[in-house]
């Protein structure tokens, strides 16, 4: 196979041309040059909320890319565990860890769930970057991750979580997904809910972080606290989300069979996790390291105070014939009706808010 070498963030690495696969997974992804870059920035807030030596690792390392940028960009992360399962990966994240002179990579060809039941209780922090769903990689990162560590997951079976397959999510993450104008909210959730479960078997609790969607992935950044107060918490916030297909109304219930006030059943989707994705503190201290993280951070800081459900503007306007506006006009709206209100990282056109529909519906017709 023919390698090129590739510049990112702090590291050069040799990577392979063609295009990633289930089957392939040691190709080098660019696309997800945004995820490694937040992961980066989230990994820097981490490491200063914690006093320990740290050891990470990134447990589906392809070429290694981002535990070698982990190494060369984060300050006092003293070793990381490098691992992946494909011979040719191995090879060449041995090579690319050479080629960056990083003395404090441990670099190992493992399936990963051997990888993670060797060392329970071990990491500080475990990336877990699949081409896929990362369900089977969950219950050892469960077990391996420290008291006060960090988790961080990225999912790309998008089709299951966000609704299209939802048979393969209740299978796969025991919950059911529902396609909506928030889907990929939704499915983040699903997938938050799903780790909170998985951590709560060992009296572990997830905290999120920092919760995102692209086009091609989710990420779920968030901290573990081996409590079982914390775990019991974390439980505490696993519920559902009701969703009315005819008039657009959602909330959040224990329960997942009730009536709208428009007189309809509600469908659901859950369990799902119903607390806040975002953690005002975490995301405020956030560094940005281009223009396009700083667009991200700012509606992340703005959006990590509003406690509040999330919708899409296009589609309130559709379900109510009303003209559609835009985001900004309706969130000042909101607030001028002393309503907490901003965009969301969710997507362009999505407002998070904690007012109810009519308002939501009287501020979009006032336009
Ligand atoms: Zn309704």
């Amino acid at each position: 196979m023919q390698t090129k070498i590739v510049s990112e963030g702090a590291c050069k690495v040799h990577v392979y041309e063609g295009k990633i696969t289930k089957k392939d997974p040691v190709f080098f992804n660019p696309e997800m040059k945004f995820n490694r870059d937040i992961s980066v920035a989230c990994l820097k807030v981490a490491r200063e909320m914690s006093s320990e030596t740290w050891v990470i690792c990134d447990l589906l390392s392809g070429c290694g890319i981002r535990g070698i940028r982990y190494l060369l960009e984060v300050p006092d992360v003293e070793s990381a565990v490098l691992n992946d399962a494909n011979p040719t990966a191995f090879e060449i994240i041995k090579k690319n860890v050479g080629f960056n002179k990083e003395k404090s990579a441990i670099v190992e060809n493992l399936e990963g769930n051997v990888l993670l039941s060797m060392h329970n209780n071990k990491f500080n922090f475990i990336d877990i970057d699949p081409f896929g769903s990362p369900a089977m990689f969950l219950d050892g990162a469960g077990r391996a991750v420290r008291h006060g560590g960090f988790l961080g997951v990225t999912a790309t079976d998008l089709g299951p979580l966000a609704g299209t397959y939802p048979k393969t999510c209740l299978r796969r993450y025991g919950a059911k997904s529902l396609k909506t104008d928030v889907m990929h909210e939704t499915g983040v959730r699903i997938l938050t809910g799903h780790i909170t479960r998985v951590l709560s078997k060992y009296d572990k609790g997830f905290l999120p972080l920092l919760c995102f969607c692209s086009r091609h992935y989710y990420r779920i950044f968030g901290e573990v606290k081996k409590s079982r107060s914390c775990a019991d918490k974390a439980v505490a916030a696993l519920g559902y989300m009701l969703y009315c297909h005819k008039c657009g109304r959602r909330k959040y219930s224990k329960f997942n069979k009730e009536i709208c006030e428009c007189g309809v059943e509600f469908d659901y989707a859950g369990p799902l996790y119903t607390g806040n994705l975002f953690d005002v503190d975490f995301v405020q201290r956030l560094e940005p390291m281009d223009s396009k993280m700083e667009k991200f951070v700012d509606v992340l800081r703005e959006e990590s105070k509003v406690d509040g459900m999330i919708y899409d503007v296009h589609e309130i306007c559709s379900l109510n014939k009303l003209e559609t506006v835009r985001r900004d006009c309706l969130v000042s709206c909101l607030r001028e009706k002393d309503y907490r209100a901003s965009g969301s990282v969710f997507g362009g056109h999505t407002v998070r808010t904690d007012a109810p529909l009519n308002v939501i519906v009287e501020c979009v017709g006032k336009k």
